[in-house]
């Protein structure tokens, strides 16, 4: 896994954006990872793009692909969006 993270990215882009017919910048870049999205459901949250896989909560790092909320510019799941701070289980 450690692997992957080292190969740029390029390779696998590149060709794409001519297979689709869509111009490289015109392709969302997510904000989570900064690789452009090429999936067929892309996530605009806090007017950014994100992969789903991309877009999680800041406090317990679960996906939330199906639903989020925003606050300060952070993205959280329902659970910790409505929680009391401070509040401990
Ligand atoms: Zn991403
Ligand atoms: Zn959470």
């Amino acid at each position: 896994m450690m692997q992957s993270a080292t190969v740029p990215a390029e390779g696998a882009v590149k060709g794409l954006p001519e297979m689709l017919g869509v111009p490289m910048q015109q392709i969302p870049q997510c904000a989570g990872c900064n690789q452009h999205i090429l999936d067929k459901f892309i996530l605009k949250v806090l007017d950014r793009h994100w992969h789903s896989s991309c877009l999680k909560c800041a406090d317990c790092q679960m996906q939330l692909a199906d639903r989020c909320f925003s606050r300060a510019g952070s993205v959280y799941c329902k659970e910790d969006f409505f929680k009391v701070p401070g509040t401990k289980q």
